[in-house]
């Protein structure tokens, strides 16, 4: 038999087991709930990190990169005030700048503590309390305190923005004051929101010094081009020369050599002549030996005269001038070739710095050349106009001689300018190399557009200024 007592006794232990029990399950439940609110937390911020992580990689601006951070800090930690991003001054070595803030505004000016500290530190830190208290407090003497230093906040979250042992900054994130503390279980967010941002600015970083590196190469390409370009140019017009000195220099002793039996041989056929009665038959052959005699020396003046490099002086000239006055020249000569003249000369043309002669000489080439385009008859056109001055290539004058003769085809055309090219049984192919060669000598280009049946224009573009190497 169990005492009533006893009993009684044992009931009240039952009692307090019970209620122990009770208390001991509440307090799993309340366990239970808080592992369940960490693990929603927990959800939400690595949702929150994946979307920033979205967003950071199609991102090319560092500016929006650390824009995006900020907010995105303040939202990721409940009872964030602010949240800013420091950069490494590239102007100052080593120094700190502000660089984003949420919301939008500057933090107290003794925050670059905290900023300095964040950078500094392996990973991210926490501090909280007293310990951010004597942090500030063992720091702020050097920073003149103000009503905002005052109120600090209780809590700051600090990370440094570091790729492998490059410091590029700091991420700072601060509770709301008087109340808000952080917890040690936040610090893997704000170090992966620290990692996240440095790939991010990485990334453009790299993208932009790869973007530079490409501009770099394709303007050494280009200037190397441009080199290429300008050595081939200045070979051929070497070669050119080269043929050019060489016709000029035989010309000239070709000239002088048959200058004296030329002289001997006129004169020995006046003596002739002298002795002829007046109406001998012989005479008619005699005149026809002494025209032809004649124009040999008139062939050997025009070789002499042909090819000299640097007669003269640079004079200012009035290419207008120039080319009536060589159109005068020829005015016989075209009349009898059933060649009218048409002239398109600009009013407005300024003096331009060259040989006189020599381009005279060149107009001449050119004007001879349509004439004999023209067998039959046809139009000739001189024109001239100025052209401004453009980017990189300076104030130009052109002239343009069209003719409405027999055209060139198309296979002659490169061949045009080389000493010796003609396709006249009597022509010497130094009329064009001659021009090419003084026009390029005054800093110009001389061009042939033609249309065979139709017609050819050669265009002579010269500087008002030829380059000091002209001669
Ligand atoms: P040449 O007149 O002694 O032949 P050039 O150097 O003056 O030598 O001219 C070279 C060649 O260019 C000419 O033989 C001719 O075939 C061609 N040419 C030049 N100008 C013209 C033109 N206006 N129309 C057609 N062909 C031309
Ligand atoms: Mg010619």
């Amino acid at each position: 038999m169990i005492e009533r007592d006893d009993a009684v006794a044992y009931i009240a232990k039952l009692e307090r087991d019970l209620q122990a029990a009770q208390s001991r399950i509440a307090a799993l439940e309340r366990e239970a709930e808080l592992h369940a609110r960490y693990a929603r937390d927990l959800d939400r911020r690595l949702a929150a990190l994946l979307s920033v992580s979205a967003a950071l990689l199609i991102s090319h601006d560092i500016d929006a990169i650390i824009r995006l951070v900020v907010q995105q800090a303040v939202e990721l930690f409940p009872g964030t005030a602010t949240a800013h991003i420091y950069l490494m001054d590239n102007e100052q070595e080593g120094r700190l700048r502000l660089r984003a803030s949420a919301p939008e505004h500057a933090p107290a000016p003794a925050f670059s503590i905290l900023a300095e500290m964040a950078a500094k530190a392996p990973r991210a830190i926490l501090l909280s309390g007293p310990e951010l208290e004597y942090v500030i407090h063992q720091q702020n003497t050097a920073y003149p305190l103000s009503i905002e230093d005052c109120l600090w906040p209780q809590s700051v979250l600090l990370a440094p923005l570091r790729i492998e042992q490059q410091r590029l900054g700091a991420l700072v994130i601060c509770g709301e004051q008087l109340s808000h503390l952080y917890h040690p279980r936040d610090l893997p967010f704000v170090q992966a929101l620290a990692d996240l941002t440095v790939i991010a600015i990485d990334e453009v970083q790299q993208r932009q010094r790869a973007a530079a590196l490409q501009r770099d190469l394709v303007h050494t390409q280009s200037l190397r081009a441009e080199a290429e370009a300008r050595l081939n140019a200045a070979q051929a017009q070497l070669l050119q020369s080269a043929k050019l000195a060489a016709v000029g220099e035989l010309s000239a002793s070709v000239a002088h050599e048959i200058n004296n039996p030329l002289y001997a041989a006129r004169n020995s056929l006046y003596l002739v002549e002298q002795d002829l009665p007046p109406d001998a038959p012989q005479r008619t052959f005699l005149a026809i030996a002494q025209q032809e005699l004649g124009r040999i020396a008139r062939i050997i003046t025009r070789m002499r005269d042909f090819y000299r490099p640097s007669r003269g002086e640079l004079t200012s000239a009035n290419i207008n001038a120039l080319l009536r006055e060589t159109l005068e020249l020829v005015t016989t000569h075209l009349r009898h070739n059933h060649v009218t003249v048409r002239t398109r000369l600009a009013n407005d043309l300024p003096p331009i710095v060259a040989h006189a002669d020599q381009l005279r000489q060149v107009f001449l080439n050119v004007i001879l050349n349509a004439c004999d385009a023209m067998p039959s008859g046809g139009e000739l056109t001189v024109s001239s106009e100025l052209i401004a001055a453009r980017a990189g290539a300076p104030a130009t004058l052109a002239i343009s001689i069209t003719d409405t003769g027999v055209g060139i085809a198309p296979e002659h055309i490169p061949h045009l300018f080389e000493p010796f090219y003609t396709t006249k049984p009597h022509g010497t192919g130094l009329g064009l190399a001659i021009s090419a060669h003084i026009v390029t000598q005054h800093g110009g280009r001389i061009t042939v557009d033609s249309q065979p049946g139709v017609g050819t224009t050669f265009t002579i573009l010269l500087p008002l200024e030829p380059p000091v190497t002209a001669s």
